[in-house]
């Protein structure tokens, strides 16, 4: 009881001096978020997760591919006159230019983006696609995140709940389960520099817009509009989807239905769609080599400590295709609390 006190003390201090440098930064609570102060957490946080980067030549020039069609898309669907509510707030070329799609070895199957110039494609998500498609269209999920700027979203509702924690009086005391585990992910600081994303996933309607936009990069992208949905199709075969209704993320089912929705008016809206159809970059068969290829490197990577560690933030952040935690995330996510208890105060 005692250490607990102290801990909580400790947090507290924590968030004072935390709102002092968001204060600084002019991120402060209620603020909009700046792309300098996202893409600056997101550089830091990438340090962590670097050595979780395949650096096989063949698959990261793939992967680049499929990223540059997708960017390339969005640039001409902005162009073309498509955007989104805040898009120009700040000039957003950045987004068109610096962002970078690793293929990570992770057993986790998910993809994720810390909201700058990185977005993970997790190694097993990879081996799991069953074609070009399906990973086209996760790649395309992820990059509307960014477009979106849903991260600037999440880091605004933190500030909003750490802030709601100093005027408690105490950190955390009058918070919940959830709010007082976000809070002390995000008071993680230098030692686990990609904690602070931990407890924030995107929210639904984030979620729902991320499919969106993804949606629209995806078949300008040149990719095939009836097979957007597939990934989740798949993944609602294979038992991953809730039936809760009220979940924090969407349902697989019914972002298969809104994928069957948009390919439908996409086609009937625009006589002319085919024109933006482009062959896939490798057929099937290339596809599938490439996903062993992914699958045994990511066996053969030689384990230390800083590979685990950014194993283990990649298997802790947010899920961002399945609708539930899966128990390799729930895991890391309780190994990462533990450490965060373990930092010398
Ligand atoms: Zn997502």
């Amino acid at each position: 009881m005692k250490h607990e006190t102290r801990n909580d003390w400790v947090m507290w201090m924590r968030a004072m001096l935390l709102i002092f440098g968001l204060a600084l930064t002019g991120a402060g609570v209620g603020c909009t978020v700046d792309d300098s102060v996202v893409r600056a957490q997101a550089n830091d946080a990438h340090k962590q997760i670097d050595r979780a980067v395949l650096t096989d030549p063949v698959l990261n020039d793939y992967v680049a591919q499929i990223g540059r069609r997708v960017v390339m898309a969005a640039r001409e669907a902005v162009k073309a006159g498509y955007e989104q509510d805040n898009l120009f707030r700040e000039d957003p070329q950045w987004m068109f230019e610096d962002v970078k799609f690793h293929l990570v070895a992770s057993d986790t199957l998910n993809a994720f983006t810390t909201g700058g110039q990185h977005v993970y494609l997790y190694t097993e998500l990879f081996a799991t696609s069953a074609t070009e498609d399906e990973f086209a269209a996760v790649v395309a999920h992820e990059f509307a995140h960014i477009f979106g700027r849903h991260v600037h979203n999440g880091m605004r509702r933190q500030y909003a709940i750490l802030g709601s924690a100093l005027a408690a009086g105490a950190a955390g005391y009058a918070l919940g389960g959830d709010d007082r585990e976000q809070v002390a992910m995000m008071l993680a600081g230098g030692t686990l520099v990609g904690g602070q994303f931990v407890g924030a996933g995107f929210s639904r309607k984030d979620e729902d817009q991320a499919d969106k936009f993804g949606f629209r990069f995806y078949v300008i992208g040149g990719w095939d509009p009836d097979r957007f949905g597939d990934f989740f199709r798949q993944m609602v075969a294979k038992g991953y989807d809730t039936s809760d209704p009220m979940a924090s993320h969407p349902q697989l089912s019914q972002r298969v239905k809104n994928a069957e929705r948009r390919a439908a008016e996409w086609k009937n809206e625009r006589p002319d769609w085919q024109r933006h159809r482009q062959p896939n970059i490798v057929g099937p068969q290339r596809f599938a080599e490439l996903r062993d290829r992914a699958r045994k490197l990511t066996r053969s990577m030689p384990k230390d400590k800083s590979l685990e560690a950014a194993q283990l933030m990649l298997a802790a952040f947010p899920s961002c295709v399945a609708p539930t935690a899966q128990p390799s995330q729930t895991k890391a996510r309780k190994r990462v609390a533990e450490l965060l208890q373990d930092i010398p105060q």
